[in-house]
Parts: structure tokens; C-alpha cells; sequence
């Protein structure tokens, strides 16, 4: 089974290339995002707990956010492989993640990193704020905060994986086929 955590800023696209590599490889697709706007919607007890964090642009905690992603990859045992989009965003639940698989023997493979420059995420996170209604895309200082968020918290996890060579970059602009053929490039190298 293959593993990969596709990983980069708020805004870097992960969401939209991780469409297409399930398109392309038939892989699940997890978005911890998308899994926590999800609960909101239903009104769960985790979604009221995420939403608190979520709306000012900070990660929820730690502990609710693995054990969502430990049931979520218990309930999916029979696949050809995993993205994981927006997970791990902390070094405590990259280790989190690491002891889980490993104790499954499907570790991660690799780590695709999708570099994009700050004032290009900025950009793309306002004008998607314009239609995809998510109220943390539509305010400038929420947005700033996230990409904080994201330097000091979320970018030590690529140290985590470069310690262990599973850390792969790619550029993360130009148009969305030529990011995604750098992706399968790194990819058809493990599948
Ligand atoms: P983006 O990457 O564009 O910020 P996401 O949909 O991945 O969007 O995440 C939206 C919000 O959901 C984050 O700002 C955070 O509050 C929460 N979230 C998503 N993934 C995690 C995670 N792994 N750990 C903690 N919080 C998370």
C-alpha cells in the first residue's frame, strides 16, 4: 500500500492535485480540512469543537485531529493507497501517524512538498474566499495567521520526513497539469 502526504500551505493546491492523483492512481483521498467542515455541517460534537479553532485560522488539537484520522483509516482497510491532504500538520501527529501505519507494516512512502510563494497564496486564498463561502479564505488577517500557523507549527514535519529521505519538493505554480505531472514524475518512481 502506498502512503504519500501531500503537503504545503494553505492555498499551495493540494486539495485540487489530490483530486487527480485518485483520479489517475485510485487512491482515498483524506482532507482533514474537508472531513472537519463536514462535521460542522452535521453538527457533530467534534464539528462544534473544530469550528472554534477553524474559524480564527488555528489548528484543532492535536488529539481530536488523529483520532479522527485513526478511525478514518481503520474504516478504509482495503485500498491500493492513501493521500493524505493537510495531515500531518504537526510533528506530534506526524508521529502519531507514523506509529499507526507502522504498526499496520504500511508506513508512508513519500512526502510531496508543493512550494508556492507567500504572496501567490495570499492571492489564491482571497479569490477562492470569493465563492467557496469558507469565511477563513475571506478575511486577510485570518488568512496571515494560517500561513503563521503554518511556518511555525506545519513546516517542521518536512524535517520529520527529510530525516527519514521520504521528502520530495515540486514547484507549485504554473498550470495545474504541468504541477501534476511533477507529482507523478515523483510518484511513478514508488508505484
Ligand atoms: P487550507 O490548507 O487551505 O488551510 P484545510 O481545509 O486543509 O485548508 O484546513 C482548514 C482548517 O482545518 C485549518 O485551518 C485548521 O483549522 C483545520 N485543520 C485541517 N487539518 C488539520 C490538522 N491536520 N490539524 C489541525 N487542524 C487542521
Amino acid at each position: 500500500m502506498i502512503n504519500v502526504v501531500l503537503f504545503g500551505p494553505p492555498g499551495s493546491g493540494k486539495g485540487t492535485q489530490a483530486v487527480k492523483m485518485l483520479e489517475k492512481y485510485g487512491f482515498l483521498h483524506i482532507s482533514t480540512g474537508d472531513l472537519f467542515r463536514n462535521a460542522i455541517k452535521n453538527e457533530t460534537e467534534m464539528g462544534l469543537k473544530a469550528k472554534a479553532f477553524m474559524d480564527k485560522g488555528n489548528l484543532v488539537p492535536d488529539e481530536v485531529t488523529i483520532g479522527m484520522m485513526n478511525a478514518v483509516i481503520n474504516d478504509n482497510p482495503d485500498v491500493k493507497g492513501i493521500i493524505f491532504d493537510g495531515f500531518p500538520r504537526t510533528v506530534a501527529q506526524a508521529e502519531a501517524l507514523d506509529v499507526f501505519l507502522n504498526s499496520k507494516n504500511t508506513p508512508v512512502s513519500k512526502m510531496i512538498a508543493l512550494e508556492v510563494s507567500e504572496e501567490e497564496l495570499i492571492k489564491r486564498l482571497l479569490n477562492r474566499g470569493k465563492d467557496s463561502g469558507r469565511a477563513d479564505d475571506a478575511d486577510r488577517d485570518i488568512i496571515k495567521n494560517r500561513i503563521d500557523v503554518y511556518n511555525s507549527q506545519t513546516l517542521p514535519v518536512a524535517g520529520f520526513y527529510k530525516e527519514q529521505n521520504k521528502f520530495a519538493s515540486i514547484k507549485g505554480e504554473g498550470s495545474l497539469d504541468e504541477i501534476f505531472a511533477r507529482i507523478c514524475a515523483v510518484l511513478d518512481e514508488i508505484v
